[in-house]
C-alpha cells in the first residue's frame, strides 16, 4: 500500500533555505495528492499494490495501458517525492561526498564544483517542470533531467541525488528565480545519505 512518509525532519529544519511554508504544501498537498491519484488509479488493480514503488514504476510496458500514464505521473511522483525528501537535511548537517562517491565525481566530472556547476546547469535549463538526477547507470555516474514526474527508475537506472524543479518547489520564496533555488538548494543536501545510496547501489 502506497501512503505518505513523514518528513525525515521539522518542516522548518532546512530554513532559510528551504521554507517552511513550501515545505508544508509540497508534503502535505503537492506529494499526498500524488499518493492519492496514485491509488484512486489502482482500483481494481489491487495487484499493484502490494510492490514497491520503484518496482511500480520500473517497467511501464506492464502496466495496464488504461492506467499507464497515471501510473507513471503520479507513482512517479510518490518515488520521486519520497527520495527527495531523503535526499536534503539541515544545513547545518549536509557534509560533503566522500569515499567512493567523490572518487566518481572527481573521475566523471573533474571536481565536485565543477559537478555541481553541470547539475545546477541541467536544473536551470530543464524546461518547464521536472526534475534533476544524479543517477548510477551500470558502472557509470550521471546528470540527467526528465520532464514532469518521469522517473530514471523507469529507464532502468538508479537515482542517488535528485533535485525537484517544479514551480510548486520554489516559487513561494524564489518567485520565477529558479537558479536562487537551486543555489540554495545545495546547502541542504544530505550527502551522508547520497554517499550511504551510492554504496548501497554499487555493492547490490
Ligand atoms: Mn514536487
Amino acid at each position: 500500500m502506497y501512503s505518505l512518509p513523514d518528513l525525515p525532519y521539522d518542516y522548518s529544519a532546512l530554513e532559510p533555505h528551504i521554507d517552511a511554508e513550501t515545505m508544508h504544501i509540497h508534503h502535505d498537498k503537492h506529494h499526498a495528492a500524488y499518493i492519492k491519484n496514485l491509488l484512486d488509479a489502482l482500483t481494481g488493480h489491487e495487484e499493484l499494490l502490494s510492490l514497491d514503488v520503484n518496482d511500480l514504476i520500473s517497467d511501464l510496458t506492464k502496466i495496464p495501458e488504461s492506467i499507464r500514464t497515471k501510473v507513471k505521473n503520479n507513482g512517479g511522483g510518490h518515488a520521486n517525492h519520497s527520495l527527495f525528501w531523503e535526499i536534503m537535511c539541515p544545513a547545518s548537517e549536509s557534509g560533503s561526498p566522500s569515499g567512493k562517491l567523490l572518487e566518481d565525481i572527481n573521475k566523471n566530472f573533474g571536481d565536485f564544483p565543477t559537478f555541481k556547476e553541470k547539475f545546477s546547469t541541467s536544473g536551470v535549463g530543464r524546461f518547464g517542470s521536472g526534475w534533476v538526477w544524479l543517477v548510477v547507470d551500470g558502472d557509470k555516474i550521471a546528470i540527467m533531467d526528465t520532464p514532469n514526474q518521469d522517473s530514471p527508475v523507469s529507464e532502468g537506472k538508479t537515482p542517488i541525488l535528485a533535485l525537484d524543479v517544479w514551480e510548486h518547489a520554489y516559487y513561494l520564496k524564489y518567485k520565477n528565480v529558479r537558479a536562487d533555488y537551486i543555489a540554495a538548494w545545495w546547502n541542504v543536501v544530505n550527502w551522508n545519505k547520497v554517499n550511504a545510496l551510492y554504496e548501497e547501489v554499487i555493492n547490490t
